[in-house]
């Protein structure tokens, strides 16, 4: 079999070299490091840890990235395996050693029979000569390939920073104080005219709200960073130190809308929350990226009101981050469409985190495979982690139709909002328990969704 050829020699492009040796394919795996660095990597290892060096909780009954990474131990994962053997004491997370963990990455692939490891720096689109490729150079892409990415996919599909807003679970937000209402009821395309949630504030609320916004203690740039402001993308905090009233006149403008638990009161401002995976689980809050530490903007966010008791499934965020519009650009087994053969991998596509970029690597991975051997590749069950996470990436989210060029795709960690619902009567009250809500009940559905997913994973991969 032709070797298929896989750039970067990240956390992703790591996995999914060896998921396609294992499964008795040639690999030749491209990695700049050796010859030009990235301004956040130190090492010439592979898989190197850039910053933290946890992989998050390893609770696979309750925990989202848990199961993710049950199910990459069912298929043989190399990045768990040797996360698993470089373990270091933290809790309920996999934490490691991370030199001991490239070491061990490094070492497996370097000495499988079907790998081969260039160090060299591909400055283009792979050659037609290499009919089957993955692209997983991750969140620093040098700079060449990089533009040639984005001269394929075209100006908009290329970011290199990610402007986050806070995503809350819907289930979270209070709505006996929201209302869903589009601006003057407007209708869009497939809308229904009642396409966000509405939290109102009053002026004390809203004054308040500022002064927190103001005070609230922000994460600076990496040196390297720069400082990215452009029109339309200032941190939420930027924006109420430049008035008052700024936000008021910008992203909280209370204009078009009409309070539905109190009609005859017009809101001194409101934030508006819009549908960001097609479930419905997840809703993110317009306008609010930023720079605030995570523990400031859990407490000021819940400030607004409805949103008191909010459960993030992320928090916002301004990083320098390369990643290309994954949903128009990829189709459901990765591949660039209108170029078959060429598959993109890791945090490039849109997922973040170390966990995650592995897993899209694992899939693009099998994917190849399939291809290379003339077979349709198997997708997994949308119920599981996997599966969830493509969702994300290649098309669980919205692109907003009432701000026409605005993207609403953003990097995101696996949680359980991308997981579809548990069909009805599958959680149900334990016999003896007098009351089953709240936290009891969060915790029975994520159970149920953690045990739904693993059964479907060893299912797919015929265990
Ligand atoms: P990477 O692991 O970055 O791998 C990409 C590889 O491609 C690199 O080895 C690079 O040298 C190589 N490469 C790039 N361009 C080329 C080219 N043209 N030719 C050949 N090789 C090339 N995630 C977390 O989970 N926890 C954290 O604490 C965390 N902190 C972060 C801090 C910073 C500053 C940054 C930038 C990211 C951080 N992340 C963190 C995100 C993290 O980078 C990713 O989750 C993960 O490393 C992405 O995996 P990847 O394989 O997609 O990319």
């Amino acid at each position: 079999l032709a070797p298929i050829h896989v750039i970067g020699g990240g956390l992703a492009g790591s996995e999914a070299a060896w998921q396609i040796a294992e499964n008795g394919v040639p690999v030749i795996l491209h990695e700049m490091r050796g010859v030009r660095g990235t301004d956040a990597h130190k090492t010439d290892g592979l898989a190197e840890l850039v910053c933290s060096n946890s992989f998050r909780s390893d609770d696979a009954t309750s925990n989202a990235v848990g199961v993710l990474h049950a199910e990459m131990r069912l298929a043989g994962s190399l990045i768990m395996r040797a996360a698993d053997a470089s373990q270091v004491p933290a809790g309920g997370a996999l934490a490691v050693d991370r030199d001991g963990f490239s070491a061990a990455v490094t070492a497996a692939l370097e000495s499988h029979p079907l790998i081969t490891i260039t160090r060299e720096e591909v400055t283009g689109l792979p050659p037609d000569a290499w009919d089957q490729a993955i692209i997983a150079t991750g969140p620093l892409t040098a700079p060449s390939l990089a533009a040639a990415i984005q001269e394929r996919t075209g100006a908009d599909s290329l970011a290199f920073f990610d402007a986050i807003a806070p995503i809350v679970h819907t289930a979270s937000v209070d709505m006996d104080i929201c209302w869903f209402q589009s601006r003057y009821d407007k209708v869009g395309p497939g809308g229904t005219g009642k396409d966000y949630i509405n939290c109102p504030m009053d002026e004390a609320q809203y004054n308040a709200f500022i002064d927190a916004l103001i005070a609230g203690d922000t994460t600076g740039f990496k040196e390297w960073e720069g400082t990215p402001y452009f029109d339309g993308c200032l941190p939420i905090e930027v924006m109420a130190e430049r008035g008052r009233e700024t936000l008021r006149h910008g992203p909280m403008k209370p204009m078009g809308l009409t309070n539905a638990h109190n009609p005859t009161v017009k809101p001194y401002a409101v934030v508006q929350l819009r549908q960001d995976n097609a479930l419905g689980t997840l809703y993110n809050m317009v306008g609010f990226q930023t720079k605030l530490k995570y523990g400031a903007q859990a407490e000021i966010f819940r400030l607004i009101p409805g949103l008191q008791n909010a459960e993030f499934a992320r928090l916002g965020g301004l990083h320098r981050n390369t990643y290309i519009n994954s949903p128009t650009l990829l189709d459901r087994s990765l591949t660039l469409k209108g170029r078959p053969g060429l598959r993109f991998a890791g945090q490039i596509t849109g997922c973040e985190g170390y966990v995650e970029s592995a897993s899209i690597g694992l899939l693009a991975g099998r994917f190849a495979v399939a291809e290379r051997r003339g077979e349709t590749p198997s997708l997994p069950p949308e119920t599981t982690a996997f599966g969830s996470l493509l969702g994300h990436i290649t098309g669980g989210h919205i692109v907003s139709d009432d701000e026409p060029g605005k993207r609403s795709f953003q990097p995101m960690n696996i949680n359980f909002g991308l997981f579809p619902p548990l069909e009805p009567g599958t959680v149900t009250k334990p016999e003896g328990m007098k009351r089953f809500r709240g936290k009891d009940k969060a915790l029975a559905k994520k159970q149920a969704t953690a045990a739904r997913a693993l059964e479907d994973c060893a299912r797919w991969l015929g265990r």
